[in-house]
């Protein structure tokens, strides 16, 4: 299957304006293409094919000499997006879905990135540089390891920032079975326990991100309604929130990776978790049961029977009544979850990664 990796380029001044200057020439040959489509249609309707606009490219190099310093594999793929944009519209047109509405022209600065889309030679990774046909060598900080066969390589240009996008063919990893079955809790003491007495805490940064997020709540409601002061906050809010979303969605594929590596089966519970979705790129036949969270915190999982005193929210401890059982609370939750788990279930191709509420 394709896996995209990103990575951040760090090219110099004359490695910049070469790039913002392949965008401009992509830009323009996008607007064209798109104007010869537009025209045949409106006065024929009639299509121009990709095929044709690819062999024309020789031929309006000759003419215009604005495309002359571009590598050919990216102007090609130039075609391929217009293509792709009246594809859709074509679409649109026969299901007669919403306004069928003319692919459009990009204006300046529209136009953010460009592809390389064959892995023929026209780009290579050379020690810590990305060394690009027709715009050289380009520092790249290569944080993860690139994985599998590279198909294809895009330059994005987004917020005055460089990168490059692999696309990547990479085989699944395959996890061997461990005839393990678990249950875990979202837990109020933990980020997450497992029915095998494991705590998985969230990271210190997590938890600061946390509490900054509440911070920049509570400075919202604060100022005054429509004040520019409040648009500020506003904005930080947002900002906030992005922030701790993608680290909290962070953990939980890490942890859900280690669950999927250790165990067979998952049980969760259905409250707290809002999505199991597929990652596909770790195949193993997972059973997942949804369990009823009711009283999952309240109920002895050694003995089964419920306390009688409510275990209030500050209690992080429970202890049985009638048992000599004694534990975390989330921990004993996360054992009655697994308990309560009916295995006959879905049975999900490929890991599950969960997704906190
Ligand atoms: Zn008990």
């Amino acid at each position: 299957m394709r896996k995209s990796y990103k990575y951040r380029l760090y090219p110099n001044q004359q490695q910049k304006a070469l790039i913002d200057k392949t965008l401009e020439t992509c830009r323009w040959l996008y607007n064209y293409f798109l104007a010869e489509r537009r025209e045949k249609y409106e006065k024929e309707q009639k299509r121009v094919s990709y095929t044709y606009q690819q062999n024309s490219l020789p031929s309006l190099k000759e003419t215009n000499p604005n495309l002359q310093g571009t590598y050919s594999q990216v102007l090609q793929d130039v075609a391929q997006r217009v293509k792709k944009a009246f594809r859709g519209f074509f679409l649109r047109l026969r299901n007669k879905t919403g306004k069928a509405g003319y692919p459009r022209f990009k204006s300046f600065g529209r136009y953010d990135s460009f592809t390389y889309s064959q892995n023929n030679n026209s780009y290579k990774l050379e020690q810590g540089k990305l060394r690009l046909s027709s715009i050289s060598k380009v520092k790249i900080k290569l944080h993860r390891e690139l994985e599998g066969e590279v198909k294809t390589c895009s330059i994005i240009v987004k917020n005055s920032k460089y990168y490059a996008c692999f696309s990547s063919e990479v085989e699944p990893k395959l996890l061997p079975k461990t005839n393990k079955k678990v249950g875990i809790d979202l837990g109020l003491t933990s980020f997450l326990a497992t029915s095998d007495k494991e705590l998985k805490e969230a990271p210190k940064t997590y938890r600061k991100a946390e509490k900054r997020l509440a911070k920049a709540g509570r400075k919202v409601s604060r100022r005054v309604k429509k004040s520019k002061r409040r648009k500020k906050a506003v904005i930080l809010l947002a900002k906030q929130h992005e922030k701790v979303s993608n680290q909290r969605k962070d953990l939980a594929h890490k942890l859900a990776k280690e669950l999927v590596e250790k165990y067979d089966g998952i049980a969760y519970e259905k409250l707290a978790i809002k999505n199991m979705v597929k990652n596909k790129y770790l195949a193993k036949s997972i059973n997942d049961a949804e369990v009823n969270a009711k009283n999952t915190s309240q109920i002895c999982s050694e003995c089964d029977k419920q306390k009688e005193q409510k275990l209030q929210l500050s209690q992080r401890k429970f202890t049985c009544s009638f048992c000599p059982y004694s534990d975390n609370r989330d921990i004993n939750a996360a054992r009655n979850i697994l308990k309560r788990a009916e295995w006959v279930g879905s049975t999900l191709q490929g890991a599950v990664s969960m997704e906190a509420v």
